[in-house]
């Protein structure tokens, strides 16, 4: 789950991690206000910031046309105006893909003069099955490109996880982004508390980008998080009420909304082949071997390890729900699972959804032969596959590929 940039530094401020001072709305008059607040305080410059879980906003374009969903002004009335011209527009950048994404909240926020950009991300390494902190003095709106034209550019620390991060690897990171003097311990204390984040929190990743060196208002160099992007371990979430209670249904795909409902992991893809499996091992193994004999998969559907008949109904109607499906395969290896509970499940979804599309089942396994028999009796015409590589060449062919 991804949480928006306002919740994320939320999050990071309870750990003491500097962010400029600031607030989410949702309307324009309510920006105006929030600016007010800041410039009455003294801020030069204020920043309106559109709340959507993708980055490149700074570079993206609203569908209306109008540029940037990050915008510096120097007055509460141009708050209002750059407020207007975002809120109830979608905003496409680099990350939303050609649909975009509709902003319905603003950050507006102090924007103190920034001297330097810097790169930091937290995240878990799989390579080394440990938490890595990744630093870039190449802050900013590009780190993509710096990842892959000057790699050398981008320093990393491994973190041992049952220490933790220590102070000097901290001071270590913050001496390779050219922190020198009396700033050395503020970013030091910035890294460690951007790491007790990601680690208490359970995150998946925390990103900051840019993380600025700035002059603070005695005159002396400060740092602070300005940009900031977490995704939290949907696994851990339950630990996790106030950060459950930041989830924002508008940002995910209405599908995956109704999946979640019933306990199914299910991502849409592009494809035209629609699966429906027990396990996410078998589900990418599915996947693969369609896309091997020439198909393309529609989505990544995992039942899960115990199913219900109404757990595949709901699986099924969140399947036929996608235009671009085709045809079916269910792929499903009985363990835990009975073969003849699914098989159930399939002939009262096939009946209750009226499923006029090619449907290939593969079952094996736990109760296999009463499964097998209920789909038989059952009158519905379904493709029987005898094995993994039998089922996805059978349904690539039903789909005529
Ligand atoms: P995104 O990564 O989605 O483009 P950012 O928050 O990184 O959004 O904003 C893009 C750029 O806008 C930043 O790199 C920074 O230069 C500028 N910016 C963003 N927030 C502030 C702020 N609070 N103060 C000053 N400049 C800002
Ligand atoms: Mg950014």
């Amino acid at each position: 789950m991804n949480i928006h940039e306002y919740q994320a530094k939320q999050l990071l401020s309870q750990y003491g991690v500097a962010v400029p001072p600031g607030d989410v709305c949702s309307t324009a008059d309510e920006a105006k206000a929030i600016a007010e607040k800041l410039f009455a305080k003294g801020e030069k410059l204020v920043v309106v910031k559109s709340q959507i879980h993708a980055g490149g906003r700074g570079k993206g374009t609203f569908k209306s046309g109008f540029q940037g969903g990050v915008k510096l002004c120097k007055t509460a009335d141009d708050v209002f105006e750059k407020a207007k011209a975002m809120l109830g527009q979608v905003l496409v950048t680099k990350q939303t893909g050609p649909e975009g994404r509709l902003v319905s909240k603003l950050l507006v926020a102090a924007a103190p003069a920034i001297k330097k950009e810097l790169y930091l991300a937290v995240l878990l390494d799989r390579a080394s099955s440990r938490p890595l902190v990744m630093v870039s003095t190449e802050g900013g709106v590009d780190i993509e490109e710096v990842a892959e034209k000057t790699p050398e550019k981008i320093v990393k620390e491994t973190i041992d996880p049952a220490v933790g991060m220590m102070p000097y690897q901290a001071r270590k990171l913050a001496a390779a982004l050219g922190i020198k003097g009396d700033l050395i311990n503020p970013a030091a204390k910035l890294l460690m508390g951007v790491y007790r984040t990601w680690w208490e929190c359970d995150a998946a990743m925390v990103e900051i980008n840019p993380l600025c060196i700035i002059e603070g208002p005695d005159g002396k160099d400060t740092i602070v998080a300005v940009d900031a992007k977490v995704g939290m371990d949907d696994n851990a979430l339950y630990r996790h009420k106030n950060v459950q209670e930041m989830r924002d249904l508008a940002e995910e795909a209405p599908l995956e909304i109704e999946a979640s409902k019933f306990n199914l992991n299910y991502i849409k893809l592009d494809g035209s082949i629609a699966c429906l499996v027990n396990g996410a091992g078998l589900a990418m193994a599915t996947m693969d071997i369609i896309q091997h004999f020439g198909g393309n998969p529609a989505n990544f559907l995992d039942v899960g390890g115990g199913a219900s008949k109404e757990q595949v109904t709901a699986a099924f109607k969140i399947i036929l729900s996608d235009p671009h499906v085709k045809g079916i395969l269910v792929n499903i290896f009985g363990g835990i699972m009975d073969c003849n509970v699914i098989a159930t499940g399939i002939v009262a979804a096939v009946r209750e959804t009226g499923l006029k599309l090619p449907l290939v089942v593969r079952l094996e396994g736990n109760n296999v032969e009463a499964g097998k028999k209920t789909l038989k009796e059952s009158g519905l015409t379904i493709i029987s596959g005898d094995s993994m590589s039998d089922a996805a060449q059978k349904v690539v062919k039903a789909v005529g590929k």
